[in-house]
């Protein structure tokens, strides 16, 4: 079956997001390319070149992974990396996917100004952080955290179907078994979920 996979970093899956890493040419399925929030100090001219470059690209589905993360030193460095590249979104019309760790309130101010989707991968917060990014019309994709996390799984019984991804990111083994968790929770068969995956990913693909 089509198990799509919103956020990977395996060259050979090839149906899902790829993130491309520099400076490597555009992978011929679909691929997503941004500047890390941990590697804003190397983002050198060379890399945005290659990022302008890349992001121009038919197979280029999204700009990112980007975004905010408390770990890093520099901050105002990292505010504006990130503004750069949702502004290259927003000039592309690609959506953004979003690294995000201990920043979510201070997403929706970048949301704001920008008229692409924006998903924040990988999450596996609780309820009022979900609630919140909800409020702000963020999707959310969801990864393998989900097959023990409970609250996680409790949080997912409750989040739309229409606003939701999954993904393996860089976790080993496939994502079949994160398809058969979900439905199960959700109460529908993998087809109909395979199908309302393909249609969010519609909504939000150039
Ligand atoms: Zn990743």
């Amino acid at each position: 079956m089509n198990y799509f996979d919103f956020h990977h970093h395996n060259s050979r899956c090839k149906n899902g997001i790829y993130n491309l890493n520099f400076p490597d040419l555009p992978a011929d399925s679909l691929f997503s390319a941004g500047i890390h929030p941990l590697t804003v100090s190397e983002s050198t001219d060379e890399k945005w070149e290659w990022l302008l470059k890349v992001s121009q690209h038919l197979n280029c589905a999204a700009i990112g992974e980007c975004g905010l993360d408390a770990r890093v030193s520099d901050d105002v460095l990292q505010k504006e990396i990130f503004g750069r590249q949702t502004e290259l979104a927003n000039k592309l019309r690609k959506p953004i996917i979003i690294h995000c760790v201990r920043r979510f309130s201070e997403l929706p101010h970048f949301k704001r100004k920008v008229n692409v989707p924006m998903v924040v991968h990988g999450f596996n917060k609780k309820q009022s952080v979900a609630n919140e990014l909800r409020k702000h019309d963020f999707y959310l994709s969801f990864g393998k955290s989900l097959l023990q996390n409970v609250n996680l799984q409790l949080l997912l019984k409750e989040f739309p179907l229409e606003k939701m991804f999954l993904e393996t990111d860089a976790e080993e083994g496939s994502i079949d078994e994160l398809y058969r968790t979900v439905s199960s929770l959700k109460g529908i068969s993998e087809e109909m979920l395979i199908l309302q995956i393909e249609k969010n990913l519609k909504a939000i693909l150039p």
